[in-house]
Protein backbone atom coordinates (compact mmCIF):
# COMPACT_ATOMS: atom_id res chain seq x y z
CA UNK A 1 0.00 0.00 0.00
CA UNK A 2 1.47 3.63 -0.96
CA UNK A 3 0.16 6.72 -0.04
CA UNK A 4 -2.60 8.67 1.29
CA UNK A 5 -4.38 5.85 3.83
CA UNK A 6 -6.59 8.35 5.66
CA UNK A 7 -9.35 6.21 4.38
CA UNK A 8 -7.95 3.35 5.97
CA UNK A 9 -9.33 2.23 9.80
CA UNK A 10 -6.59 3.01 12.57
CA UNK A 11 -5.04 -0.78 12.60
CA UNK A 12 -4.63 -0.90 9.19
CA UNK A 13 -3.04 2.79 8.85
CA UNK A 14 -0.36 1.05 12.09
CA UNK A 15 0.71 -1.63 10.14
CA UNK A 16 1.23 -0.01 6.25
CA UNK A 17 1.10 4.05 7.21
CA UNK A 18 4.23 5.12 5.90
CA UNK A 19 5.75 1.48 5.45
CA UNK A 20 4.61 1.07 1.46
CA UNK A 21 6.98 -2.11 0.41
CA UNK A 22 11.12 -1.08 0.25
CA UNK A 23 11.40 0.22 -3.75
CA UNK A 24 14.51 -1.41 -4.48
CA UNK A 25 13.41 -5.10 -2.85
CA UNK A 26 10.09 -5.66 -1.89
CA UNK A 27 11.24 -5.80 1.65
CA UNK A 28 8.06 -5.94 3.97
CA UNK A 29 9.72 -4.06 6.81
CA UNK A 30 11.58 -0.39 6.19
CA UNK A 31 14.98 -1.38 6.12
CA UNK A 32 16.67 0.21 9.11
CA UNK A 33 19.42 2.38 6.99
CA UNK A 34 22.28 2.72 9.15
CA UNK A 35 23.94 5.87 7.22
CA UNK A 36 25.84 9.15 8.34
CA UNK A 37 25.38 10.88 4.93
CA UNK A 38 24.26 10.35 1.10
CA UNK A 39 26.55 10.40 -2.49
CA UNK A 40 25.31 12.78 -4.54
CA UNK A 41 24.77 11.66 -8.20
CA UNK A 42 26.81 15.28 -9.53
CA UNK A 43 27.18 18.64 -7.92
CA UNK A 44 23.59 19.81 -7.37
CA UNK A 45 21.97 16.60 -8.17
CA UNK A 46 21.04 13.89 -5.23
CA UNK A 47 18.23 11.97 -4.66
CA UNK A 48 16.61 13.73 -1.64
CA UNK A 49 19.13 12.66 1.11
CA UNK A 50 22.32 15.00 1.85
CA UNK A 51 23.02 13.97 5.82
CA UNK A 52 21.30 11.75 8.19
CA UNK A 53 20.95 14.27 11.19
CA UNK A 54 18.29 15.77 8.34
CA UNK A 55 17.32 13.02 6.50
CA UNK A 56 16.94 9.54 6.95
CA UNK A 57 14.81 6.79 5.32
CA UNK A 58 13.91 4.46 8.12
CA UNK A 59 13.07 7.50 10.91
CA UNK A 60 10.52 9.17 7.83
CA UNK A 61 8.34 6.19 7.67
CA UNK A 62 8.18 6.36 11.28
CA UNK A 63 6.94 10.34 10.95
CA UNK A 64 5.18 9.71 8.16
CA UNK A 65 3.24 6.57 10.45
CA UNK A 66 2.83 8.66 13.53
CA UNK A 67 1.22 12.02 11.92
CA UNK A 68 -1.27 9.16 10.37
CA UNK A 69 -1.96 7.89 13.67
CA UNK A 70 -2.26 11.04 15.03
CA UNK A 71 -4.71 12.68 11.97
CA UNK A 72 -1.58 15.24 11.56
CA UNK A 73 0.16 17.22 9.30
CA UNK A 74 3.65 16.00 9.95
CA UNK A 75 5.99 13.86 12.24
CA UNK A 76 8.87 14.44 13.76
CA UNK A 77 11.07 12.02 16.27
CA UNK A 78 13.58 12.65 18.55
CA UNK A 79 15.98 10.78 20.35
CA UNK A 80 14.04 10.58 23.49
CA UNK A 81 10.57 11.89 24.82
CA UNK A 82 12.74 14.64 26.76
CA UNK A 83 14.17 15.46 23.41
CA UNK A 84 10.88 15.50 21.68
CA UNK A 85 10.24 18.43 24.44
CA UNK A 86 13.15 20.15 24.90
CA UNK A 87 12.42 20.95 20.80
CA UNK A 88 8.91 21.39 21.23
CA UNK A 89 9.92 24.17 23.71
CA UNK A 90 11.77 26.15 20.96
CA UNK A 91 8.38 27.41 20.00
CA UNK A 92 8.51 29.74 22.89
CA UNK A 93 10.67 32.81 23.21
CA UNK A 94 12.45 34.57 26.13
CA UNK A 95 9.44 36.38 28.17
CA UNK A 96 6.95 34.51 27.04
CA UNK A 97 4.54 32.50 29.31
CA UNK A 98 3.14 28.75 29.15
CA UNK A 99 0.70 27.33 31.55
CA UNK A 100 1.28 23.70 32.30
CA UNK A 101 -0.99 21.14 33.99
CA UNK A 102 -0.12 20.70 37.86
CA UNK A 103 1.07 17.26 37.74
CA UNK A 104 2.49 16.76 34.42
CA UNK A 105 5.32 14.08 34.14
CA UNK A 106 8.43 14.69 37.23
CA UNK A 107 10.96 15.05 33.99
CA UNK A 108 8.79 17.63 32.26
CA UNK A 109 8.58 19.61 35.64
CA UNK A 110 12.13 19.44 36.27
CA UNK A 111 13.40 20.77 32.54
CA UNK A 112 10.56 23.70 32.58
CA UNK A 113 11.66 24.61 35.98
CA UNK A 114 15.19 24.13 36.09
CA UNK A 115 16.58 24.55 33.01
CA UNK A 116 14.16 26.91 30.90
CA UNK A 117 13.14 29.18 33.59
CA UNK A 118 16.70 30.32 33.33
CA UNK A 119 16.62 31.27 29.69
CA UNK A 120 13.69 33.67 31.04
CA UNK A 121 10.76 31.22 30.10
CA UNK A 122 7.84 31.26 32.65
CA UNK A 123 5.41 28.70 33.93
CA UNK A 124 1.65 28.16 35.99
CA UNK A 125 0.74 25.10 37.50
CA UNK A 126 -2.89 24.55 36.96
CA UNK A 127 -4.90 22.13 38.06
CA UNK A 128 -6.18 21.85 34.18
CA UNK A 129 -9.33 20.19 34.75
CA UNK A 130 -10.54 23.56 35.84
CA UNK A 131 -10.87 25.71 32.51
CA UNK A 132 -11.27 28.97 35.13
CA UNK A 133 -8.31 28.44 36.79
CA UNK A 134 -6.52 28.02 33.34
CA UNK A 135 -8.61 31.72 32.90
CA UNK A 136 -7.39 32.87 36.33
CA UNK A 137 -3.60 32.01 35.33
CA UNK A 138 -3.56 33.86 31.66
CA UNK A 139 -0.96 36.29 31.34
CA UNK A 140 -0.83 38.58 28.14
CA UNK A 141 2.28 36.68 27.47
CA UNK A 142 0.78 33.37 27.47
CA UNK A 143 1.92 31.26 24.30
CA UNK A 144 0.81 28.19 24.70
CA UNK A 145 -1.07 25.74 27.45
CA UNK A 146 0.82 21.54 28.00
CA UNK A 147 -1.31 19.23 29.16
CA UNK A 148 -1.20 15.92 30.03
CA UNK A 149 -4.74 13.86 30.18
CA UNK A 150 -5.22 11.68 32.00
CA UNK A 151 -2.12 12.93 34.38
CA UNK A 152 0.59 10.36 35.93
CA UNK A 153 -0.17 9.24 38.18
CA UNK A 154 -2.79 10.72 39.93
CA UNK A 155 -5.09 10.31 36.62
CA UNK A 156 -6.82 14.28 36.06
CA UNK A 157 -9.08 14.54 32.75
CA UNK A 158 -8.77 17.91 31.33
CA UNK A 159 -11.34 18.73 28.46
CA UNK A 160 -8.89 18.88 25.31
CA UNK A 161 -11.94 20.66 22.86
CA UNK A 162 -12.64 23.25 25.42
CA UNK A 163 -9.08 24.41 26.19
CA UNK A 164 -8.12 24.22 23.03
CA UNK A 165 -11.00 26.87 22.08
CA UNK A 166 -10.17 28.85 24.99
CA UNK A 167 -6.12 29.25 24.52
CA UNK A 168 -6.79 29.37 20.63
CA UNK A 169 -9.63 32.54 21.35
CA UNK A 170 -6.58 34.27 23.09
CA UNK A 171 -3.83 33.39 20.90
CA UNK A 172 -1.93 30.91 22.45
CA UNK A 173 -1.04 27.21 21.21
CA UNK A 174 -2.42 24.18 22.86
CA UNK A 175 -0.08 21.04 23.48
CA UNK A 176 -0.89 17.26 24.83
CA UNK A 177 0.81 15.19 26.26
CA UNK A 178 -0.98 11.73 25.13
CA UNK A 179 1.79 9.32 26.12
CA UNK A 180 -0.84 7.72 28.29
CA UNK A 181 -3.61 7.03 25.89
CA UNK A 182 -1.85 6.38 22.62
CA UNK A 183 -3.46 7.64 19.40
CA UNK A 184 -5.46 4.14 19.93
CA UNK A 185 -7.28 5.77 22.59
CA UNK A 186 -7.07 9.59 21.99
CA UNK A 187 -6.27 11.83 19.17
CA UNK A 188 -6.06 15.07 20.43
CA UNK A 189 -5.30 17.12 17.32
CA UNK A 190 -8.93 16.05 15.88
CA UNK A 191 -9.84 18.03 19.25
CA UNK A 192 -8.63 20.80 18.49
CA UNK A 193 -4.96 20.10 19.86
CA UNK A 194 -1.82 22.37 17.59
CA UNK A 195 0.49 19.09 18.57
CA UNK A 196 0.75 16.29 19.92
CA UNK A 197 4.49 14.60 21.73
CA UNK A 198 4.48 11.14 23.13
CA UNK A 199 7.34 9.48 25.15
CA UNK A 200 7.78 6.58 22.42
CA UNK A 201 9.66 4.78 24.48
CA UNK A 202 5.69 3.44 26.57
CA UNK A 203 3.26 2.34 24.84
CA UNK A 204 3.72 3.04 20.74
CA UNK A 205 7.25 1.11 21.25
CA UNK A 206 5.07 -1.28 23.82
CA UNK A 207 8.32 -3.55 24.32
CA UNK A 208 10.79 -1.94 26.58
CA UNK A 209 13.45 -1.64 24.83
CA UNK A 210 14.17 1.84 23.24
CA UNK A 211 13.74 5.28 24.23
CA UNK A 212 12.35 7.77 21.81
CA UNK A 213 9.85 10.70 20.87
CA UNK A 214 7.90 12.14 18.85
CA UNK A 215 6.32 15.55 17.87
CA UNK A 216 3.12 15.56 15.68
CA UNK A 217 1.88 19.00 14.66
CA UNK A 218 -1.43 19.58 13.26
CA UNK A 219 0.01 22.81 10.75
CA UNK A 220 2.62 23.03 8.34
CA UNK A 221 3.70 26.31 10.37
CA UNK A 222 4.53 24.55 13.82
CA UNK A 223 5.96 20.85 11.32
CA UNK A 224 8.44 23.07 9.24
CA UNK A 225 9.35 24.53 12.76
CA UNK A 226 10.48 21.11 14.04
CA UNK A 227 12.18 20.08 11.14
CA UNK A 228 13.98 23.19 10.89
CA UNK A 229 14.72 22.48 15.04
CA UNK A 230 15.41 18.83 14.10
CA UNK A 231 18.52 19.98 11.42
CA UNK A 232 19.67 22.86 13.66
CA UNK A 233 19.55 21.05 17.12
CA UNK A 234 19.89 17.68 15.97
CA UNK A 235 18.27 15.56 19.05
CA UNK A 236 16.83 13.34 16.21
CA UNK A 237 15.62 9.46 16.81
CA UNK A 238 18.85 6.86 15.31
CA UNK A 239 17.39 4.40 12.55
CA UNK A 240 17.59 1.43 14.90
CA UNK A 241 15.07 3.29 17.05
CA UNK A 242 13.19 4.29 14.29
CA UNK A 243 12.59 0.46 13.29
CA UNK A 244 11.85 -0.68 16.68
CA UNK A 245 9.03 1.88 17.06
CA UNK A 246 7.61 1.04 13.88
CA UNK A 247 7.84 -2.68 14.85
CA UNK A 248 6.16 -1.72 17.78
CA UNK A 249 3.21 0.04 16.66
CA UNK A 250 1.88 -2.69 14.27
CA UNK A 251 0.78 -4.29 17.26
CA UNK A 252 -0.35 -1.18 19.48
CA UNK A 253 -4.60 -1.68 18.77
CA UNK A 254 -4.28 -5.19 19.70
CA UNK A 255 -1.51 -4.42 22.87
CA UNK A 256 -3.86 -1.66 23.80
CA UNK A 257 -7.05 -3.84 23.97
CA UNK A 258 -5.38 -6.15 26.09
CA UNK A 259 -3.51 -3.21 28.50
CA UNK A 260 -7.09 -2.06 29.04
CA UNK A 261 -9.23 -5.34 29.76
CA UNK A 262 -6.85 -6.22 32.48
CA UNK A 263 -6.97 -3.26 33.89
CA UNK A 264 -10.36 -2.55 34.25
CA UNK A 265 -10.14 -6.13 35.92
CA UNK A 266 -7.76 -4.90 37.85
CA UNK A 267 -9.09 -1.27 39.12
CA UNK A 268 -12.54 -3.08 39.82
CA UNK A 269 -10.50 -6.07 42.37
CA UNK A 270 -8.39 -3.02 44.12
CA UNK A 271 -11.47 -1.13 44.49
CA UNK A 272 -13.05 -3.49 46.63
CA UNK A 273 -10.27 -4.56 48.25
CA UNK A 274 -9.91 -3.54 52.37
CA UNK A 275 -6.49 -2.74 52.06
CA UNK A 276 -6.96 0.13 49.01
CA UNK A 277 -8.26 3.17 50.41
CA UNK A 278 -9.05 4.96 46.88
CA UNK A 279 -8.26 4.16 42.92
CA UNK A 280 -7.65 6.34 40.39
CA UNK A 281 -8.39 4.75 37.28
CA UNK A 282 -10.50 7.11 34.92
CA UNK A 283 -12.65 3.67 33.47
CA UNK A 284 -14.35 3.76 37.13
CA UNK A 285 -17.87 4.98 37.21
CA UNK A 286 -16.76 6.83 40.38
CA UNK A 287 -13.59 8.46 38.98
CA UNK A 288 -14.06 12.19 38.30
CA UNK A 289 -13.24 12.37 34.89
CA UNK A 290 -14.78 9.27 33.90
CA UNK A 291 -17.28 11.08 31.82
CA UNK A 292 -14.97 13.59 30.03
CA UNK A 293 -12.77 10.88 29.03
CA UNK A 294 -15.78 8.76 27.81
CA UNK A 295 -16.38 11.30 25.84
CA UNK A 296 -13.16 12.64 23.96
CA UNK A 297 -11.03 9.08 24.06
CA UNK A 298 -12.49 5.74 22.60
CA UNK A 299 -11.21 3.91 26.06
CA UNK A 300 -9.26 4.59 29.54
CA UNK A 301 -5.74 2.98 28.70
CA UNK A 302 -3.66 0.39 30.99
CA UNK A 303 -2.71 2.60 33.88
CA UNK A 304 -3.92 2.04 37.53
CA UNK A 305 -2.67 4.18 40.62
CA UNK A 306 -3.63 3.52 43.57
CA UNK A 307 -3.45 5.04 47.61
CA UNK A 308 -2.51 2.20 50.54
CA UNK A 309 -2.35 4.96 53.14
CA UNK A 310 1.33 4.52 54.11
CA UNK A 311 4.67 4.09 52.86
CA UNK A 312 4.90 1.09 54.73
CA UNK A 313 1.98 -0.41 52.71
CA UNK A 314 3.07 0.69 49.51
CA UNK A 315 6.73 -0.85 50.27
CA UNK A 316 5.47 -4.14 51.74
CA UNK A 317 3.41 -4.58 48.16
CA UNK A 318 6.44 -3.31 46.07
CA UNK A 319 8.42 -6.17 47.82
CA UNK A 320 6.25 -8.73 47.49
CA UNK A 321 5.20 -8.77 44.02
CA UNK A 322 6.89 -11.27 41.89
CA UNK A 323 5.46 -11.05 38.60
CA UNK A 324 5.28 -7.41 38.24
CA UNK A 325 8.69 -6.00 37.98
CA UNK A 326 9.49 -2.69 40.56
CA UNK A 327 10.45 -0.23 37.91
CA UNK A 328 10.09 3.72 36.32
CA UNK A 329 8.52 3.58 32.94
CA UNK A 330 5.19 2.11 31.24
CA UNK A 331 3.16 1.10 28.96
CA UNK A 332 5.83 -2.03 28.23
CA UNK A 333 4.43 -5.51 27.62
CA UNK A 334 5.28 -6.59 30.71
CA UNK A 335 3.99 -5.76 34.07
CA UNK A 336 5.53 -2.81 36.19
CA UNK A 337 4.83 -1.52 39.29
CA UNK A 338 6.54 1.51 41.10
CA UNK A 339 6.46 4.11 43.78
CA UNK A 340 5.78 7.78 42.04
CA UNK A 341 6.71 9.71 45.22
CA UNK A 342 10.19 8.31 45.49
CA UNK A 343 10.77 7.51 41.81
CA UNK A 344 9.30 8.64 38.85
CA UNK A 345 8.30 11.83 41.25
CA UNK A 346 11.11 12.46 43.09
CA UNK A 347 12.23 15.69 41.35
CA UNK A 348 8.63 17.21 42.27
CA UNK A 349 9.38 18.95 45.37
CA UNK A 350 7.89 17.25 49.27
CA UNK A 351 5.62 20.14 50.00
CA UNK A 352 4.05 20.33 46.14
CA UNK A 353 3.82 16.56 46.11
CA UNK A 354 1.34 17.05 49.01
CA UNK A 355 -0.44 19.84 47.39
CA UNK A 356 -1.16 17.48 44.38
CA UNK A 357 -1.92 14.87 46.89
CA UNK A 358 0.56 12.52 45.49
CA UNK A 359 0.76 10.74 48.73
CA UNK A 360 3.54 8.09 49.75
CA UNK A 361 0.92 6.11 50.01
CA UNK A 362 0.02 5.78 46.17
CA UNK A 363 1.71 2.69 44.40
CA UNK A 364 1.02 2.99 40.08
CA UNK A 365 0.97 0.01 38.01
CA UNK A 366 1.55 -0.15 34.57
CA UNK A 367 -0.45 -3.07 33.43
CA UNK A 368 1.28 -5.98 30.30
CA UNK A 369 -0.09 -8.25 29.11
CA UNK A 370 0.59 -11.36 30.61
CA UNK A 371 -1.97 -13.91 31.92
CA UNK A 372 -4.37 -11.97 33.97
CA UNK A 373 -5.00 -14.82 36.52
CA UNK A 374 -1.26 -14.20 37.14
CA UNK A 375 -1.30 -10.19 37.50
CA UNK A 376 -4.68 -10.96 40.24
CA UNK A 377 -2.62 -14.01 41.92
CA UNK A 378 0.12 -11.24 41.86
CA UNK A 379 -1.54 -8.35 43.84
CA UNK A 380 -3.92 -10.02 46.48
CA UNK A 381 -0.75 -12.36 47.92
CA UNK A 382 0.91 -8.62 47.99
CA UNK A 383 -2.27 -7.14 49.63
CA UNK A 384 -2.56 -9.65 52.21
C1 LIG B 1 8.33 9.03 29.97
C2 LIG B 1 7.56 10.24 29.70
C3 LIG B 1 8.15 11.38 29.14
C4 LIG B 1 9.63 11.45 28.84
O1 LIG B 1 10.00 10.55 27.85
P1 LIG B 1 11.46 9.85 27.77
O2 LIG B 1 11.32 8.98 26.56
O3 LIG B 1 11.68 9.10 29.03
O4 LIG B 1 12.46 10.95 27.58
C5 LIG B 1 7.34 12.47 28.88
N1 LIG B 1 6.03 12.46 29.16
C6 LIG B 1 5.43 11.38 29.72
C7 LIG B 1 3.98 11.41 30.02
C8 LIG B 1 6.17 10.24 30.01
O5 LIG B 1 5.56 9.19 30.57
Amino acid sequence: MHGDLSRFGFATRAIHAGQAPDPTTGAVAVPIYQTSTYVHDELGVHKGFEYARVQNPTRFALEELVASLECGHSGHAFASGMAAIQSLMTWVKSGEHVIVSRNVYGGTYRFFTQVLERYGLSFSWVDTTSLSAIEAAWQPSTKMVFLETPTNPLMEVSDIAAISELAHGKGAILVVDNTFLSPYLQQPLTLGADVVVHSTTKYLNGHSDAIGGVLIAAHAEHGDWFDFIQKSAGAVMAPLDSFLVMRGIKTLPVRMDRHETSARKIAAFLNEHSRVRAVLYPGLESHPGHALQKRQATGFGGMISFDVGSLAMAKQILDRVQVMSLAESLGGVESLISHPASMTHASVPEEKRRELGLGDGIVRISVGIESIDDLMNDLESALS
